[in-house]
């Protein structure tokens, strides 16, 4: 039976020419080249930048088929090979010359206004902030079932070890070696005076820990709406009760050569 390969990409000249090149060449006896996902789907190729395996992933409600990141974008952190290593990818995959990355994502459940369970999952990161530039947010935090603090500023971000190079890192987060599965909450912008103290910096907790963030609407303000993104999804809420935010059991699966070697990804990407 031919293995099944999905692709997934933005409407960049060159992922439409590279979607193009794979079915020339590798829409054989041996490969199937599609753009569904199908029961027998082997590879969800996504080719563009970070941004369109973020997008892969989500459209695919993160399944547990290994992603390869082709790119034709920015950066390309996630994505492993350009167009060019085409070839070079099929030929060492045939081989079983290839190694997959499993990285950790996230999951923030809550009950909205109405009551109904509302779940929300990111691979980078998840973020709760003020939906208006002009006011912060208020929020209380807790990890586990311990008070932390009562939080005010534009928001927080809550990182997997996949996204700490993403948002996070511009947030003056640290990046986290994959093989540490941790999560990381990082405040953005947070105010601190007479009137309002929170960290300041980024906290690093274990894999198991659950972060509840609840909002802690002030007695004037009526009830405060909150923002809440995963990845490069947005939602709006009012009257959310407490949001817990913790590791999934969903993977992602990336497929790397077998010489992948993440602390050389970054000098790469950001040194
Ligand atoms: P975008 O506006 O097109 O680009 C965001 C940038 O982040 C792109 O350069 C993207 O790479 C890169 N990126 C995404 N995931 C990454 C990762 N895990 N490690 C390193 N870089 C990564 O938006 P997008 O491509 O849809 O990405 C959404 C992400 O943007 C969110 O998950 C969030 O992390 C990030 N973000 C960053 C800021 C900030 O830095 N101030 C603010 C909001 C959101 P490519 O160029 O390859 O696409």
């Amino acid at each position: 039976m031919r293995k099944v390969i999905t692709v997934f990409r933005n409407q960049k000249e060159d992922s439409i020419k590279a979607e193009n090149f794979l079915r020339e060449k590798f829409d054989d006896k041996e490969f199937f080249i599609t753009n569904e996902l199908t029961k027998d789907t082997k590879i969800i190729m996504c080719i563009g930048g970070d941004g369109t395996l973020l997008e892969g992933v989500h459209k695919f409600d993160f399944p547990n088929i290994p992603f390869l990141g082709v790119n034709t974008g920015h950066l390309g952190f996630f994505q492993e090979i350009r167009p060019n290593q085409l070839e070079d990818f099929i030929d060492s995959y045939r081989k079983n010359q290839y190694t997959i990355q499993e990285l950790s994502t996230l999951e923030a459940t809550f009950k909205g206004e109405d009551s109904k369970d509302i779940t929300i999952k990111g691979l980078n990161e998840i973020v709760v902030r003020s939906p208006k530039i002009a006011k912060p947010v208020h929020l209380c935090l807790s990890i586990d079932d311990t008070f932390m603090e009562n939080f005010s500023g534009d928001g927080i971000a809550v990182s997997s070890s996949a996204g700490s190079t993403a948002y996070n890192y511009s947030l003056g987060g640290s990046i986290l070696d994959p093989e540490l599965d941790a999560i990381q909450l990082t405040p953005i912008s947070p105010m601190n005076n007479k009137a309002y103290r929170s960290f300041t910096s980024s906290i690093l907790l274990s894999a198991n820990r659950v972060i509840k963030v609840a909002p802690d609407t002030p007695i004037w303000d009526n009830k405060q709406n909150i923002k809440i993104s995963a990845d490069n999804l947005e939602f709006e809420y009012q009257g959310v009760g407490t949001i817990h935010i913790k590791i999934s059991n969903k993977k992602v699966k990336l497929l790397r050569f077998l010489n992948y070697n993440f602390w050389r990804k970054i000098k790469e990407k950001f040194l």
